[in-house]
Order: structure tokens, then C-alpha cells, then sequence
């Protein structure tokens, strides 16, 4: 008779780690520390020009994933991109970058890349729906994406950004069907975009309505953060775990989810050191290893 203990499926964890050292040195402190899965920023996440990958760094970088085993190893896309601008020369640079991150995450093999539906600055939440699953569609035109995977996040709804609402990411998705789209749900995000996770009943409502919106089997990734911004602010904050408004027994709650349980969970709470810095991690790990 096989042990119940092996038959209890439990989430993959890791955080956003650094890429000072070099972009193989993030899946080195994730083994380091004990996490199964890692997010990258494969460039300067905060400027449009990105120094090209050489071959030794891609070698190096594919040799230390066998190595280590860290999987899923997922990319940020960078913060400049907006995939839904209204302003034709922005949306053009942003479909051109975003392109960039797509070929640099095929060329070093990863399994995922985040990004942010986009802001329409302007125009009405439908139209910025249509840019951006234009966008997303241009980007990839004549790419072999093979088992790769595209990660629309929910955001916090700042300013005029969409997909702050489920069902924006589905009609994205339905908009793109060629496309191997998935979720990467945010959990700081949707709680400042209005989905009470607090309780155990509003956890499960948002969960019943992420399934039937995006179906949870597509929620490949959890950015697990809790929230220095209050419910419904729509602002976004990440904040350490058990710290912020959403709280330890509502994040507990979310981690031991059996409908999340095939999730890469990663955190995206602020640090100096990752190495100094492990409560999170160590935090999270006390909530999936319960007996
Ligand atoms: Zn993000
Ligand atoms: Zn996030």
C-alpha cells in the first residue's frame, strides 16, 4: 500500500532572486537555499536596451539548470513593456522589446514568462484587451515556442492597467488561441484589486472564479506576496509574508490550496540578501511541509 504522505501533492517554492553574479547564478542561490523553482529578470528589468546573451552565458545557464534541477525556471518580463499602450511609438518599442524577452527565454530554455496585461492609457478596457492580445500575437509571429509557456499576471489595477480582473486575462487568452498562454496569479495584486482572500470563504470564492474564468490548470505560477497596500486600494505593494493586510492564516490558506498544489509558488517579497534574508522562504516552507 503506498504512503498517503507521497499521494499529497506540494507546491514547488522559490523567490525572484538576483542576477548580479550572472543570470546562472540565480538558479545557484535558489539550490542554495533550498527552493525547487526560481523568476528571473533575463535583462536590466528597467531600461529598453538589453545586452545580448553569448553563448557562453546561455551554455553555462542551461548546464547549471541540469545541474541544479531548479523547474520551473521562470523570466520576468521587464517593467517598460506595455503591451496594450495606445501611443503607437511606445506599443511599437514594447512589442519589439517584448519579442527580445520571448527568444531570450526560448534561447535559455526556460518554461515561463510573466508579464503584465499592460495599461491603456485612453482607451476603454476592451481596446486595451485587443492591443494587447495583438501584441502577443506579433511577438511570437514565426517562433517555435515548443513546451514554453506565456504567463499573463493579474495586476493590482493602478492607474488605467488592465488585468486587474480575471476575466481579462480570459479574453486575452480567448483572443490568442494559438498561443500557450497561462496565469501567473498574483495574490498581493488580487487582493488590492478587490478579491478578499482574507477569509477562508473569500479565498475559496476567488479561487471558484479564477477556474471558471482562466481554469486553475492553467495557473502555472503564484507570485506569493502579502500586501502593504489595504484591500481594494488597487495599489500595488508587496510585502513580507504574515506582515501585510492579507495576513499569515489567509497566505497559509492560499499555499495549502489543493487547487493551486501544481503551482510554481514564488515569492516576490522585498530583500537586501537573499541569503541573509530566508524568513519568507522559510515561512512558506512551514506552510506546505505540514504533516
Ligand atoms: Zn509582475
Ligand atoms: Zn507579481
Amino acid at each position: 500500500m503506498s504512503s498517503l504522505k507521497t499521494s499529497i501533492k506540494r507546491p514547488r517554492i522559490g523567490f525572484h532572486a538576483p542576477i548580479k553574479g550572472g543570470l546562472h547564478e540565480a538558479l545557484v542561490i535558489a539550490k542554495e537555499t533550498g527552493c525547487q523553482t526560481v523568476q528571473i529578470f533575463s535583462r536590466n528589468p528597467r531600461g529598453w536596451m538589453a545586452k545580448p546573451l553569448t553563448k557562453e552565458s546561455v551554455e553555462l545557464f542551461r548546464k547549471t539548470q541540469r545541474e541544479t534541477k531548479i523547474s520551473p525556471v521562470v523570466i520576468h518580463c521587464n517593467y517598460l513593456v506595455n503591451l496594450a499602450a495606445a501611443d503607437e511609438a511606445l506599443l511599437a518599442k514594447s512589442r519589439a522589446s517584448f519579442r527580445e524577452e520571448v527568444e531570450r527565454a526560448l534561447l535559455l530554455g526556460v518554461d515561463y514568462l510573466v508579464v503584465h496585461p499592460g495599461s491603456a492609457r485612453g482607451a476603454c478596457e476592451a481596446e486595451g484587451i485587443a492591443i494587447c492580445a495583438k501584441s502577443l500575437k506579433l511577438a511570437c509571429k514565426g517562433l517555435k515556442l515548443g513546451a514554453f509557456r506565456i504567463l499573463l499576471e493579474n495586476t493590482a489595477g493602478q492607474g488605467e492597467c488592465i488585468g486587474h480582473r480575471f476575466e481579462h486575462l480570459r479574453a486575452i487568452m480567448d483572443a490568442c488561441p494559438k498561443l500557450p498562454l497561462g496565469v501567473c496569479f498574483d495574490t498581493a495584486h488580487a487582493f488590492t484589486a478587490g478579491y478578499d482572500i482574507r477569509e477562508e470563504d473569500g479565498l475559496e470564492v476567488t479561487i471558484q472564479w479564477l477556474n471558471r474564468t482562466v481554469g486553475t490548470k492553467n495557473v502555472r505560477a503564484i507570485h506569493f506576496n502579502d500586501s502593504r497596500a489595504p484591500y481594494n486600494s488597487r495599489v500595488d505593494r508587496h510585502w513580507h509574508i504574515g506582515e501585510g493586510h492579507i495576513g499569515l492564516d489567509a497566505l497559509r490558506r492560499v499555499a495549502q490550496h489543493p487547487k493551486l498544489a501544481h503551482a510554481a509558488f514564488i515569492l516576490e517579497t522585498p530583500y537586501d540578501d537573499p541569503r541573509a534574508d530566508l524568513k519568507n522562504l522559510q515561512t512558506l516552507r512551514s506552510f506546505i511541509n505540514r504533516s
